[in-house]
């Protein structure tokens, strides 16, 4: 589905304009929202990004991100922006469960809804949207949009930062999820004088000392691997988030480690957080790791990359994933 034409129409005249994404925003939640509230604003229109939740502080570089209003911290200012808004972006999330009470104001406002979006199963939630589950990122889609509409010249270095930076994480630095316009927009940000070693530096080598010391307790006392399904399970609970005074982001990116296991093909991460515990989930090749979060674990994303969540104790939702997982990946012979 690709509404470009229609967007395009809509933002053809200067607008009070709200631009949001997904509770827990990344790298491309993050780098989109910017990109797009820079280009928007360079057209004259009046801007305002709210996301649900705080963001990680490895993002704090990043030219624009002290304008972000953050709906937790801010709801009554949030809402009066959302309220008056004519026009509202979701970018980077198809459902509006996934935006929680900020979903909820945009339901009840009267602005019209633009989504632009890479994940599957999108809800029909939005006016006019762009689906594109191929895409590496919502980074990428909103550089071809802006490019489908003429407007490429408009991005900037600034904005070439911003949407760099989510090609780079949804991709893990390009080692997943690429495609033949993930290489050519990054060699054209690139161009337009993006440094992409400066981002890879700001972004993958600012882990603290918690975090890598995290890291090792999870890889040498928190992993689980069951070979006959080739998957690996890492999970932290109630006590290991008292003990590392585990805050938001400092278990980014552990899920991965688990796929540099020879043979091991599905990657499972499981947080008991203080009222819910999460999963992520990741895959390589054809096993849909989507369809196990969205069939058991209220959940989804991408086939290769999901999420979910459960609420009850951990013991429970470790059994359960163990006893789900040899009906998405079946045994070695
Ligand atoms: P992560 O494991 O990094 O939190 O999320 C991986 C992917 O799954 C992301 O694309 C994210 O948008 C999606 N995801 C994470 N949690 C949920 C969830 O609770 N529901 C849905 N539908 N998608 C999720
Ligand atoms: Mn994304």
């Amino acid at each position: 589905m690709n509404d470009t034409p229609q967007i395009k129409d809509l933002i053809g005249f200067p607008q009070d304009i709200v631009i949001t994404s997904h509770r827990n925003p990344d790298g491309d939640a993050i780098g989109s929202t910017l990109a797009l509230a820079a280009f928007l604003r360079k057209m004259n229109h009046t801007v305002q990004v709210i996301l649900p939740s705080e963001y990680p502080d490895v993002y704090g570089f990043l030219k624009g991100i002290d304008d972000i209003l953050i709906y937790d911290l801010e709801p009554a200012k949030s809402d009066e922006y959302i309220k008056n808004a004519k026009l509202t972006f979701c970018l980077d999330f198809n459902s509006l469960e996934r935006i929680d009470k900020v979903g909820m104001s945009i339901k009840e406002s009267n602005a019209k809804i633009v989504m632009i979006d890479h994940h599957m199963d999108p809800e029909p939630f939005y006016d006019h949207g762009i689906s594109t589950p191929a895409a590496s990122s919502t980074c990428e889609m909103v550089y071809i949009f802006m490019k489908d509409i003429g407007k490429d010249d408009m991005v900037d270095r600034e904005i070439g930062e911003a949407l760099m930076t989510g090609i780079l994480t949804d991709t893990g630095s390009f080692k997943h999820n690429t495609n033949q316009n993930t290489y050519q927009i990054a060699g054209q940000l690139k161009a337009k004088g993006v440094d992409d070693y400066y981002l890879q530096d700001k972004i993958f080598n600012s882990m603290t000392e918690k975090q890598l010391r995290l890291l090792g307790h999870c890889l040498n006392n928190r992993m689980e691997l069951i070979p006959k399904h080739k998957t690996g399970i890492i999970f932290l609970n109630k006590h290991d988030y008292e003990v590392f005074d585990i805050q938001r982001g400092d278990s980014e990116g552990i899920v991965n480690y688990l796929l540099m296991v020879k043979h091991i093909d599905v990657a499972i991460f499981v947080r008991q957080q203080p009222k819910i515990i999460k999963m992520s989930f990741r895959s390589k090749g054809d096993i849909s790791v989507q369809a196990l979060a969205r069939d058991h674990f209220k959940g989804g994303g991408h086939k290769n990359a999901s999420g979910g969540h459960a609420y009850g104790s951990l013991n429970k939702v470790l059994d359960k994933i163990k006893s789900v997982i040899p009906d998405y990946i079946p045994p070695l012979n």
